[in-house]
């Protein structure tokens, strides 16, 4: 049993968490003056970090699980909806096999603890912590997404995806509670702060300003999500830290009510209202449907009469938190699902017929392929593609400035934007899924207009001057699965060669082969784009 200390507005989850055992040899009882201390050797802070980041990116709650599940059975789900459910199940049955991670972005390692005044460490904290972080990023098959800024405008990457974000809180007790969290880009990209007023306190206007917010999150962020609304604050990162702790459920077991002195409550209505919202907004999980969220938590919090912030973000399809507990019976770890296999469905699920698409052919007869489909068509891609993504569209971006020609493979392949985590020995990728699309956006027109990037492949809606590109040039944008990274670096990916921008390591540009990989027509060289309707 889970039991967790209140201290401010905030009095999170007393719940039954299954907990798996570390050991109990770092950590020793002591009195003094009638009360016990917790003595804990700082290599358990280390111990604990490196399991819960190792954990938390191979496996999944339960919960999250059975959730996927649902949708599976639901008859009110969309095909896209059971079929992006199926394959996020499949994803994490192979991620759970310990050697290809969930998503190929590991993330942003947050650590939140709660320290109670009776535990000695006689050690810096966050620095053994970190270490366990470093050796987790390290070791594992993960990816190294932190750059570090050696000026303004010179970035290096750090190779080992630290610094982590480390907050410690005071709290009685001899206990020291965690929350960790490996927060995608994607996802962490997809968290708002609004400065409102008293005047948005009230149906009338609440239910609209949070329909327009579930809009500009869009599907970017891999949904369906767990979606997390936070309304006031006594300042906008308290708002914004009781955000991220709603959307991995740590808030759950708040009250339903208010109170005079300022407790922080959820108001489960309105929950239940924003989930009818988003399964009418027909969104789904990314390509149409119902299911743009599984659960939605609000979160009412005290605020400055002045003041009215309203935090909105999401949890992705990596909902990737775990928790840890140090206390004298030792050391924890919440244990998470080794088995997401039993929730596949049975009889197995028909997927229906998709359209395949030879990669192998001239860039004109790929198109010609493309523009006999509508958008929505799900379509099986088959052969050689280019990966490059941010940095390598800015330095593509500098050619093009400099009065250079852009590369051949810029103008011969699909571009798949991506960046890979490490490949594991014997295996030809590693978790290599798509990244959001729109951060390319204002690239499109110039690349095209050279007869480059014609044909993109990522996840997430893009933006009107992309469609007007496309429609202007002949171009197509295709949607593929976000969150199912394993999936498709074990399965779909066959060859993978580092073809261009080798200093940019993971951010480099890539050739490589594929067989049967997953996509949606979403963008066409008509005008058509599948997402407009929906987020208009
Ligand atoms: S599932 Fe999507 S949003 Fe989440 S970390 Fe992976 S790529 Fe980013």
């Amino acid at each position: 049993m889970k039991s967790f200390v209140c201290h401010n507005v905030l009095c999170p989850a007393d719940a039954d968490i299954r907990w798996r055992f570390l050991g109990n040899n770092l950590v020793q009882p002591f009195s003094c003056r009638g009360r016990t201390f917790l003595e804990l050797a700082p290599e358990g802070l280390t111990l604990l970090a490196r399991e819960a980041f190792r954990d938390v990116s191979f496996f999944l709650r339960t919960g999250h699980l059975e959730q996927l599940a649902v949708i599976l059975q639901d008859p009110e789900a969309s095909a896209n909806d059971r079929f992006v459910a199926m394959e996020l199940l499949k994803n994490a049955a192979i991620s759970a096999g310990g050697v290809f991670p969930m998503c190929q972005d590991t993330g942003t390692a947050l650590v939140m603890a709660k320290k109670g005044e009776q535990v000695l460490t006689g050690a810096d904290d966050a620095w053994w912590i970190s270490k366990g972080i470093g050796e987790a990023y390290t070791e594992e098959n993960l990816r190294y997404s932190q750059m570090a800024p050696l000026s303004m405008y010179e970035e290096v990457n750090t190779q080992n995806n630290l610094p982590a974000q480390i907050d410690m809180d005071a709290v009685p007790g001899e206990a020291y509670d965690f929350l960790f969290v490996a927060k995608g880009g994607g996802s962490a990209n997809k968290t708002f702060l609004y400065n409102k007023t008293a005047q948005t306190l009230s149906p009338e206007e609440l239910l609209p300003f949070l329909g327009k917010s579930l809009k500009e999150i869009g599907t970017s962020a891999c949904p369906p999500y767990h979606l997390a609304v936070v309304v006031g604050g006594m300042s906008a990162e308290y708002t914004l830290k009781t955000l991220k702790l709603a959307s991995t459920g740590y808030l759950d077991s708040l009250p339903d009510k208010g109170t005079s002195q300022g407790q922080g409550f959820r108001d489960r209505s309105l929950e239940a209202e924003v989930l009818a919202m988003s399964r009418r907004l027909g969104l789904g999980a990314q390509f149409g449907g119902k299911y743009f969220c599984h659960d939605v938590r609000v979160i009412r919090l005290p605020r400055h009469g002045a003041s009215c912030f309203i935090g909105v973000g999401v949890s992705c399809s990596a909902h990737r938190n775990i928790l840890g507990r140090i206390c004298l019976d030792g050391l924890f770890l919440e244990e998470l699902d080794r088995d997401p296999a039993r929730f596949f469905p049975d009889p197995a699920f028909d997927p229906g017929d998709a359209v395949s698409i030879n990669l192998n052919q001239p860039m004109d007869a790929i198109r010609a392929a493309l523009t006999k489909l509508k958008v929505a068509t799900r379509v099986m891609l088959n052969g050689p593609m280019v990966v490059a993504r941010d940095l390598a569209h800015v330095r593509l971006k500098a050619m093009l400035d400099r009065g250079e020609e852009l590369p051949a493979y810029f103008r011969d392949h699909m571009v798949y934007y991506a960046g890979p985590a490490k490949t594991p020995a014997g295996h030809a990728s590693g978790s290599f899924g798509p990244t959001t699309a729109g951060r390319m956006d204002p690239y499109v027109p110039c690349f095209q207009e050279k007869g480059a990037s014609l044909v993109m492949l990522a996840k997430g809606n893009r933006s009107f001057g992309v469609r007007e590109s496309c429609r202007k040039h002949g171009g197509f944008y295709l949607g593929s699965i976000g969150g199912p990274a394993a999936c498709l670096g074990k399965d779909c990916i066959t060859k993978v060669e580092m073809i261009d921008c080798k200093d940019l390591g993971m951010e480099a540009v890539y050739r490589i082969e594929v067989k049967n990989f997953p996509a949606f027509v979403i963008v066409d060289d008509k005008g058509n784009d599948f997402y407009a309707s929906f987020l208009r």
